[in-house]
């Protein structure tokens, strides 16, 4: 594979990340209800069988997130519930700061951990739609997770130019081509920042039989590979048995591409910084969720690795963590000129003092265990911290489930 970063050639390592249909499978909860929840499950018989000792007077709340103010609930969540100010562990976009865990096990010994990546949604039919939040300074709405997904842009726009770039026909009404530009063979040949590459063995089954069609300038053609048209839903396989060439669009699948920007900062062992720029073929292909949740989905379940790795350093085995992770889906609400928080959890990870691994779970199995428990209530009055009561239908008003959602539209003349 010429020309692809060493991070996307095959058996470069990938972390396994929890799929759309196993976070979404159940809905969010209410954030303050995740909490009280997961201070229950603390307390509970489950969370004693792994050694963890829940000590109230030892715990120090902690958050990682992104700075957004939408998230400014997410503390004074916790101050609620715990009666004490948070420590933050997190960075812009939604990234865990490694460099603030040993201040926060010098503050205190067990460390109560809410992080996550953010997505704005916005309640609407068909399922809603996601990564625009309303800004009430601004009149307007505008990007949530802003940071997230101006990284993502000029990977979601070389994408969908290659979706409308690359097109399939049949000359003969069976056999079906694929018209290739030559950018999407070779990188060098292309003057744009983000790269995308057509992985040819997992599209095409070689070139075209001689006298079957001709290339025009500038592209290559090739066989499809059956399988490729076999796994598109419905009928869409019948739209390109045609001899009018069409656009591949979104069928372009994560498996079919490599997409990258050759300018990416590398670490010491030739990964992406930031991690999540190996997932960018999944994340902007993905027709079960919009980008800007996939983003911020893949980035969570990424950042909650390197807090898993990190906690278990050698130097944090006398303390105790609990860590919850997940992703905070923010609402504006007009009654309450307000934002409210819904929380999709990921993984959790409890480490027993003394120990440098523990109990971790899934998004299924969190699910499983917390509905079934009785929130532990607020230790000071949710509507006193937070300057109103959480509004009773937040929980309903979120529709989405995956495949169901609705692109968000762009305010004209706004970035
Ligand atoms: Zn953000």
């Amino acid at each position: 594979m010429a020309g692809l970063p060493s991070y996307l050639r095959p058996g470069a390592p990938r972390p396994e990340l929890p799929g759309l249909e196993a976070v979404f499978g159940r809905p969010p909860f209410v954030l303050a209800d995740f909490v009280g929840r997961a201070l229950a499950f603390l307390r509970g018989r489950e969370a004693a069988g792994t050694g963890f000792r829940f000590q109230e007077a030892a715990c120090l709340p902690c958050t990682w997130k992104c700075v957004d103010e939408s998230l400014f609930g997410v503390d004074l969540i916790l101050l609620a519930y715990t009666g004490r100010y948070p420590f933050a562990k997190g960075l812009m976009g939604g990234f865990f700061n490694r460099a603030a865990l040993g201040a926060a096990v010098q503050h205190g010994p067990i460390n109560l951990d809410f992080g996550g990546g953010h997505v704005g949604y916005q309640p609407g039919p068909g399922g809603g739609s996601f990564g625009r939040v309303r800004r009430p300074q601004q009149g307007h709405d505008s990007t949530d997770c802003g940071y997230l997904t101006a990284l993502l842009a000029p990977f979601v726009q070389a994408y969908r130019q290659a979706g409308r770039d690359i097109r399939l026909h049949s000359p003969d009404g069976d056999k079906v081509v694929v018209s290739l530009p030559e950018e999407y063979l070779r990188p060098e040949s292309s003057g744009r920042g983000v790269r995308l590459l057509v992985d040819l063995d997992a599209l095409t089954a070689g070139p075209v039989p001689p006298g079957l069609a001709e290339p025009e300038a500038g592209r290559s053609l090739f066989s499809v590979r059956p399988d490729f048209l076999d796994r598109l839903p419905g009928d869409e396989a019948g739209l390109f048995r045609s001899p009018r060439p069409r656009p591949i669009g979104l069928r372009l699948g994560a498996e079919c591409f490599n997409i990258f920007d050759p300018r990416a900062e590398l670490d010491q062992a030739g990964l992406p910084r930031p991690r999540l720029l190996q997932f960018m073929n999944s994340i902007v292909s993905d027709r079960q969720a919009p980008p800007g949740l996939a983003v911020s989905l893949v980035n969570a379940g990424l950042e909650h690795r390197r807090l898993v790795e990190a906690v278990r350093e050698p130097d944090f085995e006398p303390c105790a963590f609990a860590s919850f992770s997940g992703l905070f889906i923010d609402l504006y609400s007009e009654d309450l000129e307000a934002y409210a928080n819904l929380f999709q959890p990921l993984s959790l990870l409890l480490k027993p003092a003394g120990r440098s691994r523990g109990l971790e779970l899934g998004p299924e199995e969190i699910h499983q265990r917390f509905e079934d428990l009785k929130p532990v209530p607020p230790r000071r009055p949710l509507a006193q911290v937070l300057g109103f009561e959480p509004p009773a239908d937040l929980a309903e008003r979120f529709t989405f489930r995956p495949g169901f959602f609705r692109e968000p539209e762009e305010p004209a003349g706004r970035a």
